[in-house]
């Protein structure tokens, strides 16, 4: 099997919720077992500033799913949380990226990993260091590197935030 790192991101809809929905859905994948999965956090967001906080989390799958094959099923899962794109970057039901597959690099036109944007952001770094402190990023060095140069960029913990 592979371990591989998803992470899960939502602003709308009871953002926790939708969350602990695609956690569910990802320990129900044929062909993979359950990994550790981290705390929710919470971010504020990106690029487009003017849209509700997100939900995040990350979560480690062992799998025998290929990797087109687990992303067509990470796919579904968006699709069924009746995710909703208006803009790139804009508002979004729920999220799942495939961060890193085992020790792979892949560069394929719908498929790059590990996630090129992996070691700019904190509210992946921040959840997935949580559960996977020694993990290393395939040609990006250790995870926990990347985290500790990059701050947290105030990722905090979900509940904490909540008032
Ligand atoms: P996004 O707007 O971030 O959800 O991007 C979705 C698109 O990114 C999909 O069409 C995927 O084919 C593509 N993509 C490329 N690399 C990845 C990855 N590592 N995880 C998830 N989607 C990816």
């Amino acid at each position: 099997m592979n371990r591989v790192w998803i992470g899960l991101g939502s602003n709308l809809d009871d953002p926790a919720g939708q969350v602990r929905a695609g956690l569910t859905a990802l320990a129900g994948l044929p062909d993979s077992r359950p990994g550790p999965v981290s705390d929710l956090f919470r971010s504020a967001p990106v690029g487009v500033t003017d849209q509700p906080d997100f939900c995040n989390a990350v979560a480690g799958l062992d799998t025998d799913l290929e990797p087109l094959a687990l992303l067509e099923a990470l796919q579904a899962i968006e699709q069924a949380a009746g995710r909703r794109r208006t803009r790139r970057w804009g508002p979004r039901t729920l999220d799942l990226d495939m961060l890193v597959y085992g020790d792979r690099r892949i560069d394929l036109p719908t498929l790059t990993v590990p996630h090129p944007r992996l070691a700019e952001r904190a509210f992946v770094l921040v959840p997935l260091v949580s559960v996977a402190p020694d993990l290393q990023i395939p040609g990006q060095g250790a995870a926990a590197t990347l985290a500790a140069g990059l701050g947290d960029q105030g990722v905090r913990p979900w509940a904490a935030a909540a008032s």
